[in-house]
């Protein structure tokens, strides 16, 4: 069944997205749905999404009223200068496309768009409504985020000074109340209206018809700065909550979204990137950013793959090589041949695989969705008990309906349900930073629990480029043209000695790869067998053990020809990245299908203190779910291709250095970069994450237990209430956001 992804306008609370989804849940129809606040998307899953659009739509609607779905295109926002997203922003000024961007300051999202009609570019820049690009833009009349709102507040904020002055200077003349008065229509507006509105709908626990209730309650017995002061803190509270998780969103987007919005042809004709087609010749100057994935054609430089990879050394490039988009070009001219088409290039799948990542929600999250759903039926009855229990008591109705509003106000597990999803996200943002790309929410708290981490050799503790020591033209001819249709690094680098030599190699008239053995083939009518001693031992024809190097042996028609020697190096960086998971708590270990000897040589040099050698591909995932037994949740990392299984059956399946090939779907993390480093750094990130997101709940039910606990000892503040609400959620958002900001 299709899933459609529409990205959401218009959707104020993150408790109400949890709500809403629950609504579109129950959608005859419907398979699946999921709204994920921090990208704003909606996943739906039926057998024709958009025919059902209408229907979720007013699902939807009877919790958010002015909610919109719309459909995600690739459309491209524009980027301006100094974002900080490391763009190379031409254009501006004379760039010849015809099209001009003009960008606010401090508009906070950073996103507001205007554009000129008629600007003959052909292409649509209306970004105010369906845009798709999922981002948020102020410019929807949305009374939480204008310049507007802002004023407002001041406004308000402003007369209730006066209003004090006045009531302090000239206490005998009751012209203050009118100052409040006015103060408090401005501020509160907004908020008895939509108070009214989902009165009328039926939502009577709705955050805005508490504070209307405690508001108007406060003037009913003439605490008129306490009124106007809450309502103005309510609205301060609630501008920031806003502001922060719009910068926090629009932060992550603009760290993982390295897509372009325009290229330049050979021809000098400026084009949008979505319209560049295969075999379009682009040029990149230096400072660029590779637009998409292409062959150099002409010039040379060096790139900075960074930006995807996490790996900071430039690496050269010249005439032939691939390239990836979302690299930064440093030094020289480049022509690119445009190999990818946008949607199908580098910075489309990281876009897409952090947006997928996004929408996976961890354990977690939904243990704060199921605690959202008893947590404010809860307060509200406490609330209740607390209105008339202790007053028939006391005959203290007023104080005891004030605390009693107090606990509604709280009543509101925003904080959670907004700052919990939003760690995550920030977590997946800060890991695509690395190049490093988490699969989902539980992906994370999986790895931040993991107690083993299993590693493949080849490719993952050595750099996986085995050189050729040894071997005379015949063998390696005859090897080589064997290997020249597999995709093992062995085979690779034999195929690659043999181009060296400037051999011509044959093609095999059949051929067969058997894992962890090596290749049968059929050359020039005689049968050759090319791999390791468990392969010819299959075939019983008997080598001699060597020692500490790897072997590729070479058998024609049942009898031994020679061996190829090959070695490969260990990865400088991996044994501080062993060192440093052993001084994480982790257990370490090393599996391999390479001969003992050599294996353990590796081991020895980066440090791992367990290693199995030898093993079959099945008999890999045996000994993981040995090590898993014994030591708890495992991580296992490897070169994701044919390791598959293992990675499959691990708690955590890690394919490392992969790049561009990686298949992302399959592993739980992918390393973009082929540095051991990048293994302790996730699990540093993972745990960070998941810190982080259980210091918000702690945080966020600690401050509200602790204020209602204040009011039943007599000491109820509107005041601590709203800062319990919406001053914990920004909080919280702002914690949840540090991910982003941490060193390597
Ligand atoms: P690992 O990734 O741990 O090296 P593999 O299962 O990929 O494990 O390979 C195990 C062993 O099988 C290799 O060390 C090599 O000896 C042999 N082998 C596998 N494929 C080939 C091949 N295409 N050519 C030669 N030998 C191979
Ligand atoms: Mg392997």
């Amino acid at each position: 069944m299709p899933t459609k992804i529409y990205s959401i306008q218009n959707l104020d609370c993150a408790n109400c997205a949890a709500k809403a989804e629950e609504k579109i849940r129950k959608v005859p129809g419907v398979e699946e749905a999921s709204i994920t606040f921090a990208t704003m998307q909606l996943r739906l899953t039926a057998e024709d999404p958009d025919a059902l659009l209408p229907q979720v739509l007013a699902a939807a609607r009877t919790v958010e009223g002015e909610i919109q779905f719309l459909p995600r295109e690739d459309a491209h926002h524009e980027h301006h200068e100094g974002c900080g997203c490391g763009h190379h922003h031409e254009g501006h000024e004379g760039c010849g496309c015809g099209h001009h961007h003009e960008h606010h300051e401090g508009c906070g999202c950073g996103h507001h768009h205007e554009h000129h009609e008629g600007c003959g570019c052909g292409h649509h820049h209306e970004h105010h409504e369906g845009c798709g690009c999922g981002h948020h833009h102020e410019d929807h009349d949305h009374h939480a985020h204008g310049g507007g709102e802002l004023t407002g507040i001041l406004l308000g904020g402003a007369l209730f000074l006066v209003g004090l002055l006045l009531r302090g200077l000239i206490p005998g003349v009751p012209v203050y109340i009118l100052a409040f008065l006015a103060a408090y229509v401005l501020l509160g507006w907004d908020v008895l209206k939509t108070a009214g509105r989902n009165l009328v709908k039926g939502h009577i626990f709705d955050e805005n018809f508490l504070m209307s209730l405690a508001t108007l309650g406060a003037f009913a017995i003439r605490e008129y700065p306490e009124a106007v002061g809450v309502m103005l803190f309510y609205r301060v509270g609630e501008y920031f909550e806003h502001k922060a998780v719009e910068r926090s969103r629009k932060s992550i987007m603009e760290a993982v979204d390295l897509r372009p919005e325009t290229v330049q042809l050979t021809s000098g004709q400026i084009i949008p990137a979505g319209d560049a087609r295969v075999g379009d010749l682009l040029v990149v100057r230096p400072g660029d950013r590779i637009p998409l994935d292409g062959t150099v054609v002409e010039g040379s430089s060096r790139i900075d793959t960074a930006p995807i990879t996490g790996e900071s050394v430039p690496v050269g490039v010249k005439s032939g090589d691939s390239v990836l988009s979302g690299c930064v070009n440093v030094s020289g001219r480049l022509v690119i041949r445009v190999e990818k088409v946008l949607s199908e290039s580098m910075v489309s799948r990281i876009l897409n695989s952090v947006e997928n990542a996004a929408a996976g929600k961890p354990k977690i999250d939904r243990f704060i969705t199921r605690f959202a759903r008893i947590y404010t039926p809860i307060v509200v009855v406490a609330a209740a008990a607390v209105a008339v229990i202790p007053s028939l008591f006391t005959g203290q109705w007023g104080y005891w309906v004030y605390t009693a509003l107090s606990f509604l106000v709280m009543s509101c597990p925003c904080a959670l349900v907004l700052s919990v999803p939003l760690a995550f996200f920030s977590g997946i943002g800060a890991g695509s930073k690395r190049g490093i790309l988490f699969k989902d929410g539980l992906s994370i708290e999986a790895l931040a629990g993991v107690k083993a981490v299993v590693m493949d050799k080849t490719g993952t503790i050595t750099k996986g480029d085995f050189t050729v020591k040894e071997a005379d033209d015949e063998l390696l001819r005859i090897s080589a043209s064997c290997e020249q249709y597999s995709t093992h690094p062995i085979a690779a680098s034999i195929v690659a000695a043999a181009r060296l030599r400037g051999m011509v190699l044959t093609a095999p008239e059949a051929l067969e790869e058997i894992p962890g053995h090596g290749i049968r083939a059929t050359l020039a009518g005689r049968e050759v067998l090319c791999g390791n001693d468990k392969l010819m031992a299959r075939h019983g024809i008997a080598v001699a053990a060597a020692g500490g190097v790897t072997q590729v042996h070479v058998a024609v028609d049942g009898a031994l020809l020679g061996s190829v020697t090959i070695s490969d190096t260990l990865k400088p960086d991996a044994p501080g990245a062993v060192a440093e998971l052993k001084s994480m708590g982790l257990a370490t270990a090393m599996l391999t299908g390479d001969h003992p000897a050599a294996a353990e040589a590796v081991a020895r040099d980066a440090g791992i203190s367990r290693v199995h050698a030898g093993l079959l591909p099945e008999e890999k995932l045996e000994k993981l779910r040995l090590i898993r037994a014994e030591q708890g949740t495992v991580m296992f990392v490897g070169d994701g291709i044919n390791d598959a299984p293992v990675l499959a059956g691990a708690d955590v399946g890690a394919a490392m250095g992969s790049g561009a090939d990686a298949a992302i779907e399959a592993a739980d993390v992918v390393f973009m970069t082929s540095q051991a480093a990048a293994i302790p750094e996730a699990v540093r990130l993972a745990r960070a994450t998941q810190r982080i997101a259980w210091q918000n709940v702690v945080f966020a039910l600690a401050v509200k237990a602790a204020v209602m606990v204040l009011g039943l000892a007599g000491h109820a503040s509107m005041w601590a209430a709203v800062f319990a609400d919406s001053g914990v959620a920004m909080l919280c958002v702002l914690n949840a956001i540090r991910m982003l900001y941490r060193k390597k």
